[in-house]
């Protein structure tokens, strides 16, 4: 019997296993085709301003429109994608998206937004980035400082020297630097007061655990307090319900960002799904 039930489990096992590998294939074939077939495009998703309510920045995230496999998520083929050097292709045209909508949106409804995008390890070591960046600015005439360039903070640890250089190139453009994701890596005070950044924000895993041991808080607190020292704005990622907003605002977070604001949707929905005000342009 047990033998039996042994043997049922691991064919049901197999099966699993069998398609996910081929959904991994698949995938990891199809993606050197995504951009050329039009499948990739960028959502947006509210930063807002905590002190005044308006929307302060949008953060492009990308999605893949697989024909077979419907929406894929980012957290799954961006991993794909840094296996090999496709992300560099990925990456540069999910920015290159980011600052063209961006730009045409900011004119069209006379907004003074600011747009944030996402670079990957393997994106700090192309060669071609500075110059696509000064490119895409140029190109649509979005201000540098109308550009914000996230970086996780594992990333930023990885190879420190390397990060410095580009993001201090970066930074004499005129864009702007956040570090994303943090908390969860392992920088130095040392090592953030040596980058040129202007953002921190806070990994959302402190926001989904604030309510749970009152240590969350103090953590956040103490972020906060070191993003401050730094003179960084603070953004707390993550923010579901009115309570976390409530929590995040009495810790002293500059910016919140999360689904209870508005979640990631076409630029063209924006405005419609976003239930607080906005910053119009003098
Ligand atoms: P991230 O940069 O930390 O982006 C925030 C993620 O949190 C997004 O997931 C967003 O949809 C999600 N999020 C926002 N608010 C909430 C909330 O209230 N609750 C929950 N549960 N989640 C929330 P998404 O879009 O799946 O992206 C995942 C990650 O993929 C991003 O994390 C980023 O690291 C990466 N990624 C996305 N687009 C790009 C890109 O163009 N280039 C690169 N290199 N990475 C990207
Ligand atoms: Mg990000
Ligand atoms: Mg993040
Ligand atoms: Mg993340």
């Amino acid at each position: 019997q047990a033998k039996k039930l042994g043997r049922g489990r691991c064919v049901v096992f197999d099966v699993r296993m069998r398609t996910r590998v081929q959904r991994y294939l698949h995938l990891e074939q199809d993606l050197r085709h995504a951009v050329a077939r039009k499948q990739l495009w960028v959502a947006y998703q509210p930063i807002v301003d905590l002190h005044t309510h308006a929307i302060a920045a949008v953060e492009g995230l990308l999605r893949w429109r697989h024909p077979v496999y419907g929406t894929i998520s980012p957290t799954e083929f961006i991993p794909l994608a840094e296996e090999t050097d496709l992300i560099k292709e990925i990456g540069l045209h999910a920015l290159h998206s980011a600052i063209r909508d961006l730009a045409a949106y900011r004119t069209r409804r006379r907004l003074d937004l600011q747009v944030k995008a996402n670079l990957s390890a393997r994106q700090l070591d192309d060669p071609h980035l500075l110059a696509a960046v000064r490119a895409a600015l140029h190109e649509t005439d979005l201000p540098a400082a109308a550009l914000c360039l996230e970086i996780t903070e594992s990333t930023l640890m990885q190879e420190p020297a390397a990060a410095r250089e580009v993001l201090n190139g970066l930074r004499q453009m005129g864009v702007k630097l956040a570090i994303d994701d943090f908390g969860t890596g392992y920088s130095s005070l040392a090592q953030l007061h040596d980058l040129p950044l202007n953002t921190l924000k806070i990994d959302r895993s402190f926001i989904a655990g604030l309510g749970g041991s009152s240590d969350t808080e103090t953590l956040i607190a103490s972020i906060v307090a070191l993003g401050h020292a730094l003179d960084l704005t603070v953004v707390a990622e993550g923010i579901e319900t009115a309570e976390q907003l409530d929590t995040i605002q009495r810790l002293g977070c500059d910016h919140g960002q999360g689904f209870y604001f508005g979640k990631p949707v076409p630029i063209d929905e924006l405005l419609e799904t976003s239930s607080v005000g906005v910053g119009v342009q003098e």
